[in-house]
């Protein structure tokens, strides 16, 4: 169906929330420095959307997902309490990642509540149908609009097993071209990809796939300042944690895009406040107050995980896992959902942000050589250079060993020298390491794995309480790049 008439489309995106409800510390760079400001909060996000709608016709709202995970509230409340937030805001899609935290069937219960589709051409019921609708077509001032969900292809390969229970995931390649067609001969004037596969991934999918005109990106948390470009396609991401909205104004005529207006918005207080929202998001904290206001310790220096080697937050986590369980290593994922700790208190709701789902602290024995196997493997998820293959997160975090690599170095080959302790390892010698979650240390490795009766917030709250944090541990790196 072709029109002739000219329409102005604007289309805002946020994606990888991480359940931060509220204005929150962030972090940016100003030249050398890292600066923290007051960023991100629903209230904003729905004051900034309700004014472009006031000003523009067409508007279509999309979120990128990593919606329903990872902040005290939201965990502890299985997602249920963003969901009349998001519904109030009046979102056209999503696709998810972590949504998937509380297994497929709860994500099925989530969705049912939303005034919006989850989409996903790229997740299938163990029968081999969908999962989830593939896309949806929005009718907008008689245009078609199609959108293509794609969700992340990580969530059955590095996430905790119960993620994808039953369920099969795919990298989209396949289908997206399928996908692309079927819509065209629906009528579409138009196809948006919003997609949490990753910009890399993205990049590489749409350099192979054409008739993608706009792609929403989610999942590896970039600033895009600017468009980028890739085979004629339009794509975004926009950051994470709400700090930032992606405003991409388009004019289409004959199905193309004639031209097109982008700025990356940082949520701050320059953007109108929703006073509905606000509301509702004080609702949803409320009967969490206290987990604000409890110090359980102190901070000589911000600390955040922002950095894709090391980082001074999981420092805190790692040295309170070795605390606890009197083990020579430990391992946690690199996450990269979290907000800075500011200098000075440090609250249990602090603790939660850094490690929400709060799990047990676990032990086992691993070989010298397996520790060299895993490291390998996960820094192959972390810079393979098929970015198909990449499947992080940041390099996992570790703690009792340091490793001299080679970042542009072929899969098993980027490791140079690896100590534990000061000494170099040893291939048959078994090492104990405390590690948190499967992603810490993944099932195939190690002997004798068991379970404490400690949790990560525990263990870091006993830890700031009885040893407190020095800046030289905060500091330390186990990667380094030669
Ligand atoms: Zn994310």
């Amino acid at each position: 169906m072709y029109h002739s008439e000219k329409m102005k489309l604007s289309v805002l995106f946020f994606n990888d929330i991480h359940g931060y409800l509220q204005p929150h510390p962030e972090l940016f760079y100003s030249g050398s420095e890292e600066v923290i400001k007051i960023a991100g909060g629903y209230a904003r996000i729905a004051g900034y959307i309700n004014d472009v709608r006031r000003q523009q016709e067409n508007v279509l709202v999309f979120d990128g997902g990593d919606t329903f995970h990872g902040t005290f509230p939201v965990v502890q409340s299985k997602g249920e309490v963003v969901v009349p937030i998001l519904n109030n805001i009046g979102i056209d899609a999503m696709v998810g990642h972590w949504d998937f935290a509380y297994g497929p069937q709860h994500l099925r219960h989530l969705s049912s509540q939303l005034n919006y589709p989850v989409l996903g051409m790229n997740v299938y019921n163990e029968a081999g149908s969908l999962f989830l609708p593939a896309y949806v077509i929005k009718e907008v001032n008689g245009y078609k609009i199609a959108v293509l969900g794609i969700c992340s292809n990580i969530i059955d390969k590095t996430m905790p097993k119960h993620f994808s229970k039953g369920l099969r995931i795919t990298d989209g390649s396949k289908e997206l071209p399928e996908m692309i067609n079927r819509v065209r001969n629906e009528g579409a004037n138009l196809v948006i990809l919003l997609s949490h596969n990753g910009f890399p991934q993205d990049c590489d999918l749409l350099s192979k796939v054409n008739g993608v005109d706009i792609c929403l990106s989610a999942h590896t948390h970039n600033r895009l300042y600017e468009t980028i470009t890739v085979n004629d396609t339009v794509v975004i991401q926009c950051g994470c944690h709400g700090s930032f909205i992606g405003h991409l104004d388009v004019e289409i005529e004959s199905n193309t895009i004639n031209s097109y207006r982008y700025e990356l918005k940082v949520v701050d207080e320059t953007l109108p406040q929703d006073e509905e929202t606000e509301r509702m998001v004080k609702d949803a904290l409320a009967p969490h107050a206290d987990l604000f206001t409890d110090v359980v310790g102190t901070t000589p220096v911000t600390l955040h995980r922002y950095n894709t080697l090391h980082s001074s937050m999981d420092n805190l986590l790692l040295a309170a896992m070795m605390r606890v369980s009197q083990t020579e290593l430990a391992f946690s994922n690199g996450w990269r959902y979290g907000i800075p700790i500011l200098k000075g208190n440090i609250s249990k709701n602090d603790l939660f942000n850094i490690i929400p789902h709060n799990p047990f602290i676990s032990t086992t024995e691993l070989t010298g050589e397996e520790i060299k196997e895993m490291l390998e493997e996960n820094l192959e998820r972390t810079f393979s250079a098929n970015p198909m293959q990449q499947m992080g997160g940041y390099v996992k975090r570790c703690m009792g060993l340091t490793a001299y690599i080679k970042v542009e170095n072929r899969k098993d080959y980027r490791i140079q020298e690896l100590f534990i302790g000061n000494s170099p390892y040893q291939k048959d010698k078994r090492y104990r390491a405390s590690f948190v979650t499967e992603q810490g240390v993944p099932e195939k490795f190690g002997f004798n794995r068991q379970q404490t009766e400690i949790t990560a917030v525990e263990a870091m709250a006993l830890f700031l309480n009885e040893t407190g944090l020095d800046i030289n541990m905060l500091h330390q790196k186990s990667f380094v790049p030669v």
